[in-house]
């Protein structure tokens, strides 16, 4: 294949093709209180602890985060928008159960995950055991294999509001793959580009 890269029309399908629609970033980030009297559910693994996170779902931060990076990188807003906990329907839900949903509608744009890289932050429990069972309940919810889903968990050294044992926070990564068939290029140096099976934006 020979680029053409002073060629502005065929520069111009490349940003369409691999930069808009076959690859998308996104980042996503939460923080919920620990308090006493409510259970401890993280990745949707329910962890004995004397603390528990507080908030209209099951206040899963760790969920919550990744579906704010797949909902950024769809270009769909965040939870908030989509889960408003104004809304009696989420109360007390599982937010693997609006994983799946998030999942639904990214598939309705036509993308699925290509990976999940996400960090939780707490001073307490040790969060290493679950982990593994967090990755399992997280791919099956994401619909992708398990390698594609790396968790971590940190400490804050004792510092700030996670070391103080007052909440629990997550960061999450994610990157997603359009669905589109991106392999059969249609253009040539002398022409604009065509369409092909992995752009939206045929151009005729
Ligand atoms: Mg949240």
């Amino acid at each position: 294949m020979q680029y053409f890269f002073d060629d502005f029309e065929f520069v111009e399908f490349v940003r369409c093709r691999f930069w808009e629609d076959s690859m998308r970033i996104g980042t996503g980030y939460d923080v919920h209180r620990l308090v006493e009297g409510r259970q401890l559910i993280l990745g949707g693994v329910k962890i004995e602890h004397n603390l528990g996170l507080l908030g209209h779902s099951d206040a899963d931060v760790l969920t919550h985060a990744i579906m704010d990076a797949l909902l950024g990188a769809a270009g769909l807003g965040d939870i908030g928008i989509h889960f408003p906990d104004t809304d009696d329907r989420y109360k007390g839900i599982s937010s693997l159960k609006l994983l799946k949903e998030v999942i639904s509608k990214l598939l309705d744009e036509g993308y699925v995950v290509g990976n999940v890289d996400a960090t939780l932050i707490a001073q307490k429990p040790k969060l290493a055991e679950f982990i593994p069972m967090m990755k399992k309940n997280l791919s099956e919810a994401l619909n992708t294999d398990i390698s594609r889903v790396n968790i971590k968990a940190t400490t804050e050294e004792g510092l700030g509001f996670t070391g103080h044992e007052e909440g629990i926070s997550a960061q999450a990564v994610c990157l997603l793959e359009s669905i589109y068939d991106s392999s059969s290029v249609v253009y040539d140096s002398q022409s604009a580009c065509n369409g092909c099976q992995g752009c939206r934006r045929i151009i005729q």
